[in-house]
C-alpha cells in the first residue's frame, strides 16, 4: 500500500498482503530511485525510507530531539534554509544540531519566535515566501560542509580523520577465491592508511577494532562524537565472475543532490587509485546509510574487488597493501590543497 501511495506499481495478484515478484520488483524501484542497495529486500534501512518518504513539510511538530527526526518533510526543511543561506549542514533529511541553529537564525531574520520548532508560525513564513514553488527539492549549496574543507591550514596536518574498516567480527563481509575475508583485508588497509596520515600530522582514528563489527549508527557515531573533519570508509567489491575488477568511490546522494565536498573526494580517490592500475570504476553517489549519518564530508571506497584473484594478491602483499594505501593518502591530501 505504501509503494502504491508513492506511485510504484503493485500488480493486482500481490494486492491484499502478497509479497510476489511484483511487489519485489517494486520494491526495487524504489530502491534505486532512493540510492539504497537494490536488493529487492524490505530491511531496516529500506523501511526506514518507506516510512519518511511519505512525510510533507507541515505534516507535524519539528524540533530537536535527542534521536534526531527524519523525513523528506526535514529535506525540504534543509534545502529551503541552505537555498536562503541559513546552512543547515548536510542535506541529509535529518533535524540534528546544525539544522536547528539554521532554523533559529533564519527564525531570528524574520522575527519570529526563535525556538527552534517548524511550527505554524514558521511554516507560514516560509510558506509566504514562496520558497518551495521556486526552489523545487534541494537546490541548497552546502556551505558547512564547503567551510569545514577549506577553512584552517592547507593540509593534512591537524586533521581528525576517521577510517572505518568495513565488516568484522562475525561478519567477515565477502570471501575471496580462497575465502579470504574482506573484513581483514579491509583492517589492514584501514590500519596501513592510519598511519600514512599521522606522519602527515593527522590524527586518524579507527571506527572498530581487528574483531568487532559495531553498527553502522556506531561508526558514525565514533566520527561525529570526534567532530571529525573527514569520514572515509573502506570496503571490497565484489561480482561473480572472477575477471570484474577496478575501484570505485562512493559519497552521500538524496534525490538528486550531492555532497560536493564528498563528491570531490570521491573522484579524487578512484583517479589516485588509477594510477595504481585499478580499473577506474568511478564515483558514484548513493545514500548509503553510513555516508548519509555522518556529519561531515564522506567517502566509502571499494580500492579492488575481492574476487579477483589478481587483486586479492596484490591486497595480501604488503607492499602491494601500501601501494593501494598511498593512493587513498594522495587523495586525501590532494582534497585538503585543492581548496576549491
Ligand atoms: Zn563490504
Amino acid at each position: 500500500m505504501r509503494l502504491e501511495g508513492l506511485g510504484y506499481h503493485v500488480p493486482a495478484e500481490d494486492r491484499g498482503g502478497f509479497f510476489g515478484e511484483g511487489t519485489e520488483a517494486a520494491v526495487r524501484a524504489f530502491q534505486q530511485r532512493r540510492g539504497l542497495a537494490v536488493d529487492g529486500k524490505v530491511g531496516a534501512a529500506t523501511l526506514r525510507e518507506l516510512e519518511e518518504n511519505s512525510l510533507k513539510l507541515g505534516d507535524r511538530l519539528l524540533r530537536l530531539t535527542s534521536s534526531g527526526m527524519r523525513g523528506d518533510d526535514v529535506l525540504v526543511l534543509q534545502a529551503s534554509l541552505n537555498a536562503l543561506g541559513f546552512s543547515s549542514g548536510k542535506h541529509d533529511g535529518i533535524f540534528g544540531p546544525r539544522t536547528a541553529e539554521a532554523l533559529v537564525e533564519f527564525q531570528g531574520n524574520l522575527a519570529i519566535d526563535e525556538d527552534g520548532i517548524v511550527g505554524p508560525e514558521t511554516l507560514r513564513a516560509l510558506d509566504r515566501l514562496r520558497y518551495f514553488s521556486r526552489l523545487g527539492m534541494g537546490t541548497g549549496p552546502r556551505t558547512r560542509e564547503r567551510l569545514a574543507r577549506t577553512s584552517g591550514p592547507p593540509g593534512i596536518a591537524g586533521k581528525v580523520i576517521a577510517i572505518d574498516p568495513g565488516h568484522g567480527g562475525e561478519d567477515p563481509g565477502e570471501l575471496g577465491p580462497s575465502g579470504e575475508s574482506e573484513a581483514e583485508i579491509c583492517f589492514t588497509l584501514a590500519a596501513i592508511l592510519a598511519l600514512l596520515l599521522d606522519q602527515d600530522g593527522a590524527e586518524t582514528t579507527l571506527t572498530r577494532g581487528p574483531h568487532n563489527d559495531p553498527l553502522e549508527v556506531e561508526r558514525a557515531e565514533v566520527a561525529n562524537d570526534l567532530g571529525a573533519d573527514l569520514f572515509v570508509s573502506i570496503h571490497l567489491n565484489s561480482h561473480s565472475h572472477s575477471q570484474a575488477e577496478g575501484a570505485a568511490a562512493y559519497f552521500y546522494e538524496m534525490q538528486g543532490v550531492a555532497s560536493e565536498p564528498g563528491e570531490h573526494l570521491a573522484d579524487l580517490v578512484v583517479e589516485e587509485l588509477a594510477t595504481t592500475g585499478r580499473v577506474n570504476c568511478r564515483s558514484h553517489g548513493k545514500a548509503y546509510p553510513l555516508l548519509r549519518e555522518t556529519r561531515m564530508p564522506a567517502v566509502m571506497v571499494e580500492p579492488c574487488f575481492i574476487t579477483s584473484p589478481e587483486e586479492v594478491k596484490l591486497l595480501l602483499d604488503p607492499e602491494g597493501a601500501t601501494r593501494i594505501a598511498s593512493a587513498l593518502r594522495r587523495a586525501i591530501a590532494r582534497y585538503y590543497l585543492d581548496g576549491s
